[in-house]
């Protein structure tokens, strides 16, 4: 018998066809968890709520924060809906199926996890990249236009950094074929993770402070408020690569300072 997860693919399947699923229909769940999860940090800094877990004291101002949510609509139907929309066949070429059943679980949290620690990888060097001097002063300063980061600003690139972010976000599933119902949960807790390291608020219940090796907004928000040169901390999500490669110096050097003084800088 059908469990109500599979029935309700089923009726996906039956509604839309896997064109339709796999290009607006990611589009618009991807457009739901970007803005739901990214706009409660917009709110908490509006109105203070929550200010002691605040990491940094500075506070965006509102032309800051319209700026940024009117470049990304522009960003996600002029660059993001049209990639999806071409992408589609290579995916297809690739192995991408929509059909019952649904993967087993197993299949579905190993493949994730490797989309995960791929990305992570991929995204390390791009970015490392992407911090040297034309490339920076070129592509990847509008990131970093927002030294004090909230949700929304994952997402807040130029054009050919959100084409690159996109390569490693799909390079695990594109080698791997998943079914679109994997693929939709990668992107899904891809955006997450993405939107909880910018959101600029590091509380009790963070992720961080349970998951190993997992970075999160206390170690990316040190990659935004630092100068570009000697930031470190380069990952997406994980923290080992910074610390194999010697790039989270910075950033260890001031969480031992914090541990002596006992007090947050
Ligand atoms: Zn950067
Ligand atoms: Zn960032």
């Amino acid at each position: 018998m059908a469990s109500p997860l599979e029935s309700c693919w089923l009726y996906l399947i039956t509604h839309f066809s896997e064109f339709q699923l796999a290009t607006v229909g990611t589009f618009l769940i991807h457009e739901s968890v970007f803005f739901l999860s990214g706009l409660p940090s917009i709110y908490f800094e509006r109105s203070g709520l929550f200010s002691k877990y605040k990491i940094q004291k500075k506070n965006n101002t509102p032309e800051g924060r319209e700026k940024c949510i009117v470049r990304l609509i522009l960003y996600h139907v002029c660059v993001n809906l049209p990639v999806m929309l071409i992408s589609y066949p290579t995916f297809r070429f690739m192995g991408l199926r929509s059909s019952l059943p649904l993967p087993h679980w197993t299949v579905i949290v190993s493949q994730i996890i490797f989309y995960f620690i791929l990305e992570d990888f991929v995204f390390y060097w791009g970015h490392r990249i992407l911090h040297t001097k034309w490339l920076y002063k070129h592509v990847h300063s509008v990131h970093h236009e927002y030294a004090t980061p909230f949700g929304l600003t994952s997402e807040y690139a130029h054009p050919a950094e959100i084409l690159f972010l996109g390569f490693a976000t799909i390079i695990g599933p594109a080698l791997t074929g998943p079914h679109l119902f994997t693929l939709w949960l990668w992107m899904i807790l891809r955006v997450l993770e993405t939107v909880e390291a910018h959101s600029g608020y590091h509380f009790p219940w963070s992720p961080s402070n349970f998951l190993p090796l997992y970075g999160g907004s206390d170690f990316h928000d040190f990659h935004h408020r630092v100068l570009y040169t000697k930031s470190g901390n380069y990952a997406s999500t994980f923290v080992y690569m910074d610390w194999l490669f010697g790039t989270d110096q910075g950033y260890r050097k001031l969480k031992a300072l914090e541990e002596v003084e006992g007090k947050k800088y």
